[in-house]
């Protein structure tokens, strides 16, 4: 079981696999006041940063599920270098319908809510596994404009406009889904540099050392169209938040 292998290619290089900087993820850290202690869930954990970090800086103790094997092993080893392998654990597997055995204080996924089927059913797994008076976190895109025809939607990888709302339609969302909203950190443009143009080194490291891979004319292609796409699209109408929410 395993993520399509593009992105364990694309991203081998990453920390952090949304546009969110290591700086906003500590400011992020820092906004939700955690207790030493703190019991933290993260669906779709990656390789680890937002867990292993916060274990370091505020004493918590964090379960990551990711689907990727690469981004989960990067994880462990990240615990190890950051000296809180007891704080923090990584399972490789799917995180659909994942439930923790005890509650937790803060329920996470940051950038894969298809996990849960979308934001609804993501938040509604979350709260599954949250303690009273605990916290859930979504980082989800919004529109930074809305785009002007479909195909610019499209020119940001979405289907269609309708994949996303404006960033007051998206807070007054989770008000609809029973939430207030009581913390957000959003991502900038510099931040979404970091984790799109990261992705080009990448690739073109990854083409000289694997010229004869049978994904090398998938990755050649685009390493080729997706700097001005990035730059024409996606750096321009798409806007990505975490959002910090406590369930009525
Ligand atoms: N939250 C992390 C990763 C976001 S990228 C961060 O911010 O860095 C999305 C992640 O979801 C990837 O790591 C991918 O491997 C993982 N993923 C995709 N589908 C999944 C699934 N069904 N179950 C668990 N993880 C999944």
């Amino acid at each position: 079981m395993d993520i399509p292998r593009i992105f364990n290619i694309t991203e081998s290089a990453h920390r952090i696999h949304n546009p969110v900087t290591p700086e906003k993820l500590a400011v992020l850290g820092a906004a939700l006041r955690m207790e030493p202690g703190t019991r933290v869930l993260d669906l779709g954990s990656g390789s680890g940063e937002m867990l292993c970090t916060w274990a370091r800086d505020h004493g918590i103790t964090g379960t990551g599920v990711d689907m990727s094997s690469l981004f989960t092993e990067q994880a462990k080893l990240r615990a190890l270098e950051l000296g809180v392998a007891d704080k923090v654990r990584f399972i490789h597997g799917d995180a659909a319908g994942y439930v923790s055995d005890e509650k937790v204080g803060v329920a996470a996924c940051v950038g894969a809510t298809w996990i849960g089927g979308g934001v609804a059913g993501t938040i509604d797994l979350l709260k599954r596994s949250l303690d009273a008076g605990g916290i859930i976190l979504i980082g989800e895109p919004y529109w930074r404009q809305l785009p002007p025809s479909e195909d610019v939607a499209r020119g940001c990888l979405a289907q269609s406009i309708s994949d996303f709302l404006l960033l007051p339609g998206l807070i007054a969302s989770f008000g609809r889904l029973g939430c207030d909203v009581v913390e957000m950190v959003l991502a900038d443009q510099d931040g979404w540099d970091r984790y799109e143009a990261a992705k080009w080194l990448t690739m073109r490291r990854w083409l000289e050392a694997n010229p004869g891979d049978e994904l090398a004319e998938t990755v050649r292609a685009e390493l080729t169209s997706e700097p001005v796409r990035y730059a024409a699209y996606t750096r321009e109408y798409l806007g990505w938040g975490v959002f910090a929410l406590m369930p009525w």
